[in-house]
């Protein structure tokens, strides 16, 4: 199967009238060369569009896909310090509020019904907004924690996970084709190859949001000043590459152009094709060791977050059809809390397992709690790592489970996607930021992370 590649840009600087025109040369570029890009507005970007008078940006836009890239990207606090400050349950509350407007805006102004992605402002990744913009009904989050070094796809908090695997806007000012190509050239074979663009970066040649909003400081809105030009001959030069890269992708038969919506498409399919209910117990052994993915290949196959074993397992160890739902992750975000860690060995009858379930499942549903982070086993407490592990023994036929004092708690997913080096960017923030709440949540959250496929 060829690479999906797709052409996402990050459209964002709301300050100079200039980077309107830029975008304007973009939608023009790709359209005539009958590529359909994947314009990720920031909502004060699509709301200055308009008090402008920009119908010709506007018009030119409505060939593309239009995403979502926040409310106002880098005016301080951003969305990742506001969320690592306020944690799980407030933080979305706060976010949601003015996310959810934008979003609004950005619809009414592009005339869409829907909006096929979501991306972080700058590295301002946060769970509760990848959760947000799902439950909003924007199926993909693009650029975020996963898959950037490789191209992999994965589920996350019930959104499909795109990465962003190459930068494409300022190296053209300075990097012949053949350069670019090259580190392009290596991306063939891999799921997908995006390509970020900044439609800003090619008419300025410095970031907007470095003048204005630089480590954590606000420019006072009435002092705000566009960012320095390229030179005319310095930004021909840069189209002319963009332009010339882009039909050396077209004519490569390994490459092949995709846009958000019909990959998500794609992978909803292939999601909806599993059939973990006809799977053999022996593909759950693992969890009895470590909450992980799991994946099973061959009729029905595919991947499970942690979170849908323990779904799946629960639904077969109690009959009851309904754990499967309950704790899907698109229902269901991971552990809110952290999750207990087992207070002592313990030997489990399938009958105080039973009960350690009932006990819980009458308290699910709740996304300010998400997964239980605490479980009834056998008079004492433990994780959903301790009762996940437990099912996976019963489910090989054993009469009893046993479990050992501080059973894992920590997915195996947080290593085997790359999540645990995951750090924020320096530049935008106040100085030593490290948002140590949103990446112990994010880690948290990967019970709900699984491979994807599309
Ligand atoms: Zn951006």
């Amino acid at each position: 199967m060829p690479t999906a590649v797709l052409i996402s840009f990050d459209t964002e600087d709301f300050v100079s009238p200039a980077a309107d025109d830029a975008l304007l040369r973009l939608a023009t570029l790709l359209t005539s060369k009958g590529l359909r890009g994947s314009f990720c507005m920031v909502g004060e970007k699509s709301r200055v569009l308009r008090e402008r008078g920009r119908q010709d940006v506007l018009a030119a836009l409505l060939p593309h896909e239009i995403c979502f890239h926040s409310r106002d990207h880098s005016v301080h606090p951003t969305l990742a310090p506001r969320c690592d400050e306020a944690g799980w349950t407030r933080g979305l509350a706060e976010v949601r509020a003015t996310e959810l407007e934008a979003m609004s805006w950005v619809k009414e102004i592009h005339r869409r019904d829907r909006l096929f992605t979501a991306v972080p402002p700058g590295s301002n990744v946060a769970p509760q907004t990848i959760w947000l913009y799902q439950r909003a009904g924007i199926p993909t989050y693009a650029g975020g924690f996963f898959g950037n070094r490789d191209g992999k796809l994965y589920w996350y908090l019930g959104s499909l996970q795109v990465p962003y695997t190459i930068g494409a806007d300022g190296v053209f000012a300075k990097q012949e084709v053949d350069e670019v190509w090259k580190r392009f050239d290596a991306q063939a074979g891999w799921q997908t190859a995006v390509l970020c663009i900044h439609p800003t970066y090619t008419f300025h040649h410095t970031f907007w949001d470095k003048v204005n909003f630089d480590a954590g400081t606000n420019r006072p809105r009435e002092r705000w000043e566009p960012a320095p030009a390229r030179s005319d001959a310095e930004r021909e030069a840069l189209f002319e590459r963009l332009s010339a890269f882009l039909d050396r992708i077209k004519a490569d038969p390994r490459f092949a152009f995709t846009d958000y919506e019909t990959l998500s498409a794609a992978a909803e399919r292939k999601r909806a094709a599993r059939r973990p209910s006809a799977w053999p117990a022996a593909a759950f052994a693992p969890l009895a060791e470590q909450p992980d993915w799991i994946e099973h290949r061959g009729e029905g196959g595919g991947s499970l977050s942690a979170q849908e074993a323990l779904g799946e397992l629960a639904a077969r160890v109690t009959g009851d059809p309904a754990w499967r739902e309950q704790l899907d992750p698109r229902r269901l975000p991971g552990p809110v809390d952290t999750p207990h860690a087992l207070e002592r060995n313990v030997t489990l009858s399938r009958a105080e397992v039973l009960k350690g379930l009932w006990k819980a499942q009458s308290e699910l549903g709740a996304e300010t709690q998400g997964l239980p982070a605490a479980w009834k086993l056998n008079g004492c407490s433990g994780g959903p790592g301790a009762m996940l592990a437990a099912l996976a023994q019963l489910a090989q036929g054993r009469e009893t489970a046993t479990l050992k004092a501080g059973h894992p708690e920590t997915c195996a997913g947080v290593k085997r996607s790359g999540l645990d080096g995951w750090k924020y960017g320096a530049w935008l923030y106040k100085p030593g930021f490290e948002g140590a709440q949103n990446l112990k949540l994010a880690k948290q959250m990967a019970w709900t992370l699984c491979p994807a496929e599309a």
